[in-house]
């Protein structure tokens, strides 16, 4: 069993002030095998302290010497990358390979990139006789995600650290165990003390004490609407900055003449990728009406493709859902589905077969309208919904009838006729005809997927306030 008591404050590891203690549960086993102390308020105005005082030396270092810290950060993270692996795979349940690949060589691309795209920025610009300089925005609280345990907290440490800000990070209670490995990587770059705090403890305390505190300029969550909402609302209070990565309930529009199966195994990859436990899955297949039946086919086929089970098995595809919570909630989504009498095509509440532990749920394809509450609900989970188009109109009504706007696909013969249709679908990004994401290009949301950009310069840019010098 381990017992985490402390909290990184100013380059120490230093114990919580917290009477009460947070368990971390295998969700392949149900087993907990972990446990973290809660910080406080008191741990946070500790943080922001060390996080204010070492603002002055870091506001001011060289972007050189940014990009040199972010590039060894990186390299340690990779000589770490087994242990950082198995951690994810022990508290979140992700498949060894995807750790491997998806989290801990992605994250290490992602440092590497904000050291390059260091130079990427416009730091200085004029404007008639006036200088306009980009300055960073101050102290960070950064909020991370269970899904994602090493990525979506680096993207906020990296980009804040790139933009010469300092940090108080408040991992996710569900998945701690993985970000308390940043504060090794960041004293073997040689970060200077106190730019990156680390603050364990749940939401409704050390969170919102993070996001209403005096000290605290700006705050980036990653996490459910709900919380984005909480957060921007306790901001307001002190018209602090946010970034808010949330939910997302993306189209994948497969137009008339595409590939259709190659569009529907692509299209099912990405959405189950992570379990679906993953923001941009794309979870809504539009497919031409006369072509439904033979798209529910294919993702049928696909669906059950996937090796599920054991997480540290390299041929695993699919592990568990991360915690009991989003394993009562996503079967608490299929369950509705089947009472509304939506199709379903494959999957269901039957737990998979062989496996009779663990948070494991089939992989699941519905067939339905754009009505369904199957089809307008975040479920993050791997769960998908079919619906027939009549036109290409059609299709990007439906595409655009949501309350989300992270993410799409178009797959269409002509490139260019994808990418017209892809300029007028209200996502922040699109993918075309199955083409992988380049992650140096901005990620993050319109409507209710929320505001700001990670990942390259434009991440970055999201951590700079702008100054105007005259004379
Ligand atoms: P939650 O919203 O439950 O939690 C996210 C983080 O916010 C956690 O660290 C949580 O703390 C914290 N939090 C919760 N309430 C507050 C509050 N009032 N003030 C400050 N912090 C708070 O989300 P999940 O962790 O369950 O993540 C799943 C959701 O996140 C999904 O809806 C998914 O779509 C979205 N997501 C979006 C991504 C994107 O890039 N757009 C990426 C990944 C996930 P605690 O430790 O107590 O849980």
């Amino acid at each position: 069993m381990i017992r985490h008591n402390d909290i990184y404050i100013d380059g120490e590891w230093v114990e919580a002030s917290g009477d009460e203690f947070r368990q971390v549960v295998n969700p392949a086993t149900e087993e907990v095998f972990a446990e973290v102390r809660r910080g406080t308020a008191e741990d946070v105005d500790r943080a922001v302290l060390a996080a204010t005082t070492a603002f002055e030396g870091w506001s001011q270092s060289s972007i050189e010497e940014r990009a040199r810290v972010l590039r060894a950060m990186a390299d340690a993270m990779e000589r770490d990358g087994d242990e950082v692996a198995s951690c994810i795979v022990e508290e979140i349940g992700q498949p060894i390979s995807w750790a491997q690949r998806a989290s801990v060589a992605t994250t290490v691309k992602d440092l590497r990139n904000f050291a390059d795209a260091l130079s990427d920025v416009v730091w200085e610009e004029k404007i008639g006789e006036a200088t306009v300089r980009r300055i960073p925005a101050g102290v960070v609280g950064a909020i991370g995600a269970w899904n994602g345990p090493i990525r979506s907290v680096t993207l906020k440490v990296g980009a804040a650290i790139a933009a010469g800000c300092t940090v108080v990070l408040k991992p996710s209670e569900v998945a701690p165990l993985a970000p308390r490995l940043l504060a090794r990587f960041a004293e073997h770059a040689g970060l200077p003390r106190g730019v990156l705090n680390i603050v364990s403890g749940s939401g409704s305390v050390v969170g919102e004490a993070m996001v209403a505190h005096p000290g605290v300029d700006m705050v980036s969550i990653t996490g459910s609407v709900g919380a984005g909402m909480r957060v921007m609302e306790v901001a307001a209070r002190s018209v602090k900055r946010v970034a808010l990565e949330l939910g997302g309930k993306s189209a994948n529009i497969i137009l008339a003449g595409a590939d259709l199966a190659e569009a529907i195994e692509s299209g099912i990859e990405d959405a189950f990728r992570n379990s679906g436990q993953a923001c941009g899955a794309l979870t809504r297949i539009l497919v031409p009406r006369d072509q439904l039946q033979r798209a529910e086919e294919l993702a049928a086929a696909k669906a059950q493709s996937f090796v599920i089970g054991d997480p540290t098995d390299a041929n695993t595809q699919l592990g568990p859902l991360a915690n009991n919570d989003q394993y009562e909630s996503v079967r608490g989504h299929i369950s509705r589905a089947l009472d509304d009498g939506v199709k379903l095509v494959v999957g269901g509440l039957e737990r998979p077969a062989g496996l009779d532990r663990g948070y494991y749920v089939r992989p699941t394809v519905f067939s339905g309208t754009n009505d369904d509450r199957i089809a307008r609900e975040e479920v993050f989970g791997p769960v998908v919904v079919i619906i027939p188009f009549d036109s290409e109109e059609d299709a990007i009504r439906i595409a655009n009838d949501t309350d989300f706007g992270l993410a799409g696909g178009v797959w269409a013969p002509d490139r260019d006729h994808a990418r017209r249709v892809a300029s007028r679908i209200r996502t922040g990004r699109v993918r075309i005809n199955g083409t992988p994401i380049d992650m140096r290009a901005p990620h993050g949301g319109l409507k209710l997927s929320g505001v700001g950009r990670e990942m390259g310069h434009h991440g970055i840019e999201d951590y700079l306030e702008l100054q105007a010098q005259h004379g």
